[in-house]
Order: C-alpha cells, then structure tokens, then sequence
C-alpha cells in the first residue's frame, strides 16, 4: 500500500472548478448551461499583449530566466506600484510568481505548522483554508460580516489574535462579497497590529483596481510601519484578464525574500519568459482594454444587483469590488449548496454555494458577473422562474 502523509488529505479545493467541470458536461450532453460560477474575466487577453509574448517567443526568449523573474519585469511591477500607491519598493522585493496562488502557498507554508494560528477571512477564497490546513496549523476564520459592507472589522479581527498567531490574510477588494474594506479601517487595524509586532501579514490585493462607484482601494503597502512583515500578493490573471498565462506577483520584505526566491528554486524554476515579457507589455502598454473591461464589469454588477433583489426572498448588496455579487438567499428556504447543485442541474446556471467560502457563507451564493450583460439576463430569467415555481 502506498502511504502518502496525511496533510494530504487536508489539502481543500476549489469548488468553482467542480462547477465549472459539472457546467461543461451538462453542455457537452446539449444543455444550455448559462456559466456565472468561474472567477475568470470573460474577456481575450488584450492584442498587444499577446503580440509581445508571440515576439518574445521568436526572438528567442525560450530559457530559464532567475528565479525570481526577469529584472525588466520585477521593474514595470515597481513602477506599477509606484504609480498606483505613491510607494517606492525596489524592485529586489518583487517575485514573480507562477500566478497568484502560489504567493499564498509560499507565505502559509512559512509560517504554518501544528501549533500556530493564521487568521483568514471567512467567507473569503477557500485555498486560504486549504492551504493553512495542509502545513497543520489551526485556521482562524475572520467573519466578514453583510451588515458590515463585507468588509474586515479592525476590532474583530484584532480581537482573534493570540499567542499562537503568525499570520493574518487579508483580502479586499474581496473574493466572493466584492467587499471593499475602507481606509479608516484598514487604519485602525494597521494601527492595532503595532501591539502585535510577531504577527506577519499577507495581503491579497489581486483586484486592486476593480473597484466601482469611486471606491479606492487602499493597499497595505502604504503603511511603513509593517513593510518588515508584510507580504503583498497580486497579479496580471484578473486585471489584464490573463487567468491562463499564469502570471502573479508578490512583494516581500528582505529578510522573507530570500526564503521565497528558494522555494522558488525548488519547486518551478521561474515563470515562462515569454508570460513574463507580455507582463511588461501589460503595465506599461495601453490601459483602454482594462477601462473598457472594468465599465462592462460595471454595467453587469448594476444589471445583477437589480436582477437579484427582483428575486423572491432574496436581497443583493451592492458590490464595491471584483465582479462577484453575493446575494443572501436565507429567506428563500433553501440551503445554499441545495439551490446552487439544483440551480445547475434544473435550470442550467452555474453559480457557486455561498459554504464554499466559508462557515459563514451559508445563506448565500456567489455570482461571477464575469458573462455577458444578455447571458446574465437569461440566467437571472431563469432562477426567477425556477424559484417562483419551487416556492
Ligand atoms: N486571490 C483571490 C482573492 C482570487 O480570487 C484569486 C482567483 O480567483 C486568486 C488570488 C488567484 O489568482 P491566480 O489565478 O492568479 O492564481
């Protein structure tokens, strides 16, 4: 019998793609299935971005580059920064990733093993959880309250800190609420954390600039007095809508840095050199794709909200960030996993089970406005006719 240690079978998943696999055979049998479950902007990669990884590859760029990515792309993610926040980093804190994924696993890695305590939100991304389960150390979910905006309290999440923490993952804007926690909590959290000096932060800022209605994002970066214990994940997957060239980056502080760039070594050499040209290509080229991705993303977000409070006994927040809206479906009376398992198989719309991301996600189920405003619109026709008829 083969034996494989047991962090194994803690290790979690991702039920959007159990959703999303479940979507394709439903389609591959004839079905119309209608996809608002995957967290992938529906949109191409924009041209130029592509005609710069296609160049790279014939000009030869076909080898390893350092493990830590290529010095002209940790640079264009410098300037990015720069740009964005008003922070300098150098560009000696920045690696390039093999997507966003794998900043959080090098970061949890660090720091879990039995006996610790990290603290993740909840509902927020499952790999958070996953992943903290796999090193053995003790996940701590952080509620992320409706009431509150679904952004992160400074109290209650201070309040979670023990002993046994070392670190704390904080994700906004927010996979699966679109919460955009604002600045004067981020403030005080900042601020309570100097009672913490042990306690390391990971900060998830992947949707950084998709925010609606004015909201500013407002990244940790910007607080000096944790940049010796912060760790920053974000990448080209969501804004550029590059979900397959695995592209992410992460910025980390010098005594961490080196620890990274080893595993780094260790497990995938580097990223593709041509993904990491087109990543240059991407911040510095024009931004109009990314403007006009973000005013469709809008005009659905607004199409949702109001197709969903239309729903019988269900309410939808506005969502400030990301594209996901999180309607709470608690007076409807069903369960979240039964509607969405139902919703898939019935009425053909894919959408993901609010528990997937979390305890505190029954009550609610996700959807990923990443479709078309008219697929969107026959998706919500038919949760309406379908609810109406099981009520
Ligand atoms: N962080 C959050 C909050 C996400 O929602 C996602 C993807 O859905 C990721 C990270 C991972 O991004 P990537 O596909 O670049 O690994």
């Amino acid at each position: 019998m083969l034996q494989t240690i047991s962090a194994f079978d803690r290790i979690g998943e991702e039920n959007a793609f159990a959703v999303l696999a479940r979507a394709n055979t439903l389609s591959g049998e004839g079905h119309d299935v209608v996809n608002l479950g995957i967290g992938q902007p529906d949109f191409l990669t924009p041209p130029h971005i592509v005609e710069a990884a296609v160049k790279a590859l014939q000009d030869g760029h076909h080898g390893y580059t350092p493990a830590t990515g290529l010095p002209a792309t940790r640079e264009a993610v410098a300037r990015r920064t720069f740009s964005l926040t008003g922070v300098e980093i150098s560009p000696d804190s920045v690696m390039i990733m093999p997507g966003g994924k794998p900043t959080m696993f090098a970061a949890i890695l660090m720091f879990g093993e039995p006996g610790a305590e990290i603290l993740y939100p909840d509902p927020g991304f499952p790999i958070y959880r996953s992943m903290i389960e796999f090193t053995g150390a003790k996940p701590v979910p952080v509620p992320i309250r409706e009431e509150n905006g679904f952004a992160f309290s400074a109290e209650e999440t201070l309040s979670l800190i023990t002993d046994k923490t070392r670190l704390l993952i904080l994700n906004s804007p927010a996979n699966p609420t679109g919460g955009v926690t604002p600045k004067q909590e981020i403030d005080k959290l900042v601020a309570g954390l100097e009672n913490f000096p042990d306690v390391a932060i990971l900060s998830d800022e992947i949707y950084d600039v998709m925010t609606y209605d004015g909201e500013v994002h407002t990244s940790l970066l910007t607080y000096p007095e944790i940049r010796d214990r912060l760790i920053v994940l974000n990448g080209w997957s969501k804004t550029w809508a590059m979900t397959g060239w695995r592209m992410g980056w992460s910025i980390w502080p010098e005594k961490l840095y080196g620890m990274v760039r080893k595993l780094a070594v260790n497990c995938w050499s580097c990223v593709n050199a041509p993904s990491q040209i087109a990543g240059i290509a991407a911040i510095d080229g024009p931004q109009e794709d990314v403007k006009r991705m973000m005013e469709a993303f809008d005009r659905r977000r607004k199409l949702v909200v109001e197709r969903a409070n239309a729903l019988p006994g269900v309410t939808c927040a506005t969502p400030k960030g990301a594209f996901y809206a999180f309607p709470n479906i608690s007076q409807t009376g069903w369960k979240s996993k039964k509607l969405s398992s139902a919703l898939l198989e019935k009425a053909h719309v894919a959408l993901v089970g609010g528990p997937d991301f979390g305890i505190l996600g029954e009550g609610y189920i996700r959807i990923s406005y990443a479709n078309s405003e008219m697929n969107i619109a026959r998706a919500m026709d038919r949760v309406a006719k379908f609810l109406e008829e099981t009520e």
